[in-house]
């Protein structure tokens, strides 16, 4: 398992989120970056190196429909992103794509500046040899945050790009996609590159900061590890919980034992 900062995001700074790690014997940790910048990219590193922590990704780049056009200021900040989870030795840089451009309803112009933007970024993480893994995000987000909302769509787009580049599969992103089976398999190994877990809550309150404990909702987790395990990834699961009324109120103990006991058997 591999702890997603999101889900202590309340209670932890990065010190904190890595000392629970170890304490637990949890694998790794996937930090945010604001959890970085609390320490500065050479302490954190140092701090999880020390720990024996695998980075099971940097969360996160992307967001190349910010302006309406894809400006330097957007492109410096995925390199910057890209240098950072590259000082961490993380696993891979997981991005999010944006959704529509500022005030606008251009949906199809969106995406052809999202393919800009991954496309230059990753030119630059392959200089520094740091695989990008696009997360397709459920489609309601497809307005606000990211407007690749399938596993279909991001595969396509690494198939147009080639090396060093692949996926984030979110059980919380993807669970409702008929062609999630058959999408993980045309993904294989190479193109797996992290694999998110939670669970929706058929009573979810809040789209964005109420997902679910595994176990506690409607996803059938051990049935789609086992696609990606068949499809030959064998990363850690991370686990990303968004939750203000819930978790993110418990103490961070909790949290992590209730964490590894059901990541345990999903
Ligand atoms: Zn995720």
């Amino acid at each position: 398992m591999s702890l997603n900062t999101a889900t202590v995001k309340e209670k932890c700074n990065l010190r904190q989120a890595i000392d629970l790690c170890a304490s637990y014997g949890i694998g790794g940790i996937a930090p945010w970056r604001d959890k970085l910048q609390e320490y500065g990219v050479d302490e954190a590193n140092r701090m999880i190196q020390d720990n024996g922590l695998r980075v099971s990704g940097l969360c996160r780049g992307g967001m190349f429909t910010l302006e309406d056009h894809l400006s330097q200021n957007i492109l410096d900040d995925n390199k910057k992103t890209v240098d950072e989870a590259a000082a961490i030795q993380a696993e891979c840089l997981v991005i999010v794509v944006g959704g529509l451009k500022p005030d606008s309803k251009d949906l199809a112009g969106s995406q052809m500046q999202v393919e800009d933007g991954l496309f230059k970024t990753l030119e630059y993480a392959r200089t520094v040899k740091m695989p990008i893994a696009i997360e397709p995000l459920h489609p309601m987000y497809a307005a606000d945050r990211a407007c690749v909302n399938t596993l279909s769509h991001a595969l396509d787009l690494c198939d147009q790009m080639g090396e060093g580049i692949g996926v984030a599969v979110d059980v919380y992103h993807c669970w409702w996609d008929p062609e999630l089976e058959s999408q993980i398999k045309r993904a294989g190994k190479n193109r797996l590159l992290a694999f998110h877990i939670c669970d929706w809550l058929l009573e979810t309150k809040h789209l964005l900061l109420d997902r679910g404990m595994m176990g506690d909702g409607i996803i059938d987790i051990p049935l789609i590890r086992s696609w990606m395990e068949r499809a030959g990834f064998d990363g850690l699961k991370e686990v990303e919980i968004f939750s203000e009324d819930n978790w993110w109120k418990r103490d961070p103990e909790e949290v992590i034992s209730v964490c590894m006991e059901r990541s345990a058997v999903c």
